[in-house]
């Protein structure tokens, strides 16, 4: 005769536990088995043809929700967003299709940002850091100097990525990195008075074996080169490369060639048609040749866009919209001492005003609102003990008042 379970015993484990669940007949589970077979599951290989690593096709994120993320964060530069929407997705597909094995392949494609400084370049990197399920790693190349001069040796780039990865290599070898200030490294023309490219064509012919897709030595710690030292092997073939630059003064470049390039009696009406405040819309690869960048480089950087510069409506929406607006900062924190903060609309509109006077721009946004707001945030907590809720509204005046006092040249330094 078949023994009888005893009632409230686990079918894997046999014990009694207090916490069980039912199954199919009278089977039973503890709730340490559950979990003791999931953690078996989290180890078991994924499906090889639609995964790879952590990634895995159904839960890739498509270019119109990474766009839509991104526009929680950044306000306009929709070229821009839609590039690298595609870009990051792209990445992703190649990554899976790595492990179908046909014979069609992927290439990658890198990419070049161009736009004034403080217009959302190292934003909308960071941006996509934050949903990526790939290491991300940001650099700046003027750091960047040739190996054997003081500065940091190119390889050091690939140091920051594999913390990231937490020291798994081929995990690394599939993350994205954004280099800042790529236009910084330029070639310097003839006509300047360098006796030795220290940070420029040298830099540019290291970094391009990285873009291209190449082994590369990497001191573990970062730091120089030593002769005796381990170096990781990390391959750069399937790292994306996201570069930014403001290629200050390239205005005038995409000018001249435009103006050459239209000829014929349609040459007014068709440069009258320019955006004449925004020419980096136009700019194409030849301008960043004449500017300084190594062929093989631009060659290396197929997606060329644009960010655009920052109106009047821009920087007043960035004030308020993004999912951490400034405005909405300091609304939380003044909540916590029990303080309903608000700000008036033209209270708002002087302070976008007084950035575009002082040129100080979006990265200048803060300086002004600090200005504004320290007095508020060093007294109005001490009446926290009351409990009572209150209210402030910062009104034009008010922000009038706090700004003619202060400094403003000196947040012009500080952007
Ligand atoms: P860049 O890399 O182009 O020099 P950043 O991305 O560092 O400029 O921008 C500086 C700061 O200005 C950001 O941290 C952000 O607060 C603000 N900012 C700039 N552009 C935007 C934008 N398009 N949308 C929202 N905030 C922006």
């Amino acid at each position: 005769m078949a023994k009888e379970r005893k009632q409230n015993t686990c079918c894997f484990c046999g014990k009694s536990k207090p916490n069980m669940f039912s199954g199919m007949g009278d089977a039973l589970i503890c709730s340490d088995c559950i979990e003791a077979g999931h953690q078996l599951v989290l180890t078991l290989p994924k499906e090889a043809k639609h995964t790879a690593g952590d990634l895995d096709f159904d839960s890739l994120p498509t270019p119109q929700k990474i766009k839509e993320f991104l526009d929680q964060y950044v306000i306009g530069q929709e070229e821009a967003k839609r590039f690298l929407s595609v870009a990051v997705y792209n990445h992703y597909k190649r990554l899976l299709q790595e492990i179908t094995n046909d014979d069609v392949e992927i290439e990658k494609s890198n990419i070049l940002l161009v736009g004034y400084t403080g217009t959302g370049k190292t934003l909308l990197a960071r941006t996509i850091a934050k949903m990526l399920k790939v290491p991300f790693a940001i650099t700046d190349a003027t750091s960047l100097t040739q190996a054997g001069y003081v500065g940091e040796d190119v390889e050091n780039i690939l140091v920051r990525l594999l913390q990231d990865a937490n020291y798994d290599v081929k995990k690394a070898e599939r993350g994205i990195v954004f280099i800042d200030e790529i236009d910084k490294i330029s070639r310097k023309s003839e006509n300047m008075s360098i006796t030795r490219d220290v940070s420029g064509e040298g830099v540019q012919q290291a970094l391009l074996k990285m873009l291209e897709g190449s082994i590369v030595n990497v001191p573990p710690q970062g730091g120089r080169k030593h002769p005796d030292q381990e170096f990781i092997h990390v391959n750069t073939h399937n790292i994306l490369f996201i570069c930014g630059g403001a290629f200050e003064g390239i205005e005038r470049t995409i000018a001249q060639r435009l103006h050459t390039q239209v000829i014929g009696f349609t040459a007014q009406q068709e440069t009258e048609h320019l955006d004449k405040n925004n020419l980096l819309q136009y700019i194409a690869p030849q301008d960043l040749k004449a500017y300084g960048l190594i062929p093989e480089i631009i060659g290396r950087l197929p997606i060329l866009t644009h960010l655009d510069p920052l109106d009047h409506d821009a920087l007043r929406s960035i004030l308020t919209q993004p999912k951490n607006a400034l405005t909405k900062q300091y609304q939380k924190l003044l909540a916590m001492d029990n303080v309903t903060l608000t700000f008036e609309d033209d209270a708002l509109d002087y302070v976008v005003d007084k950035a575009l006077e002082y040129k100080l721009g979006a990265r200048g946004l803060r300086g002004l609102m600090e200005a504004i707001m320290t007095d508020i945030m060093f007294e109005l907590p001490s009446d926290r003990k009351k409990k009572e809720p209150q209210a402030f509204t910062i009104t034009k005046a008010y922000a009038q008042e706090k700004l003619e006092r202060a400094d403003l040249f000196r947040l012009q330094n500080a952007v």
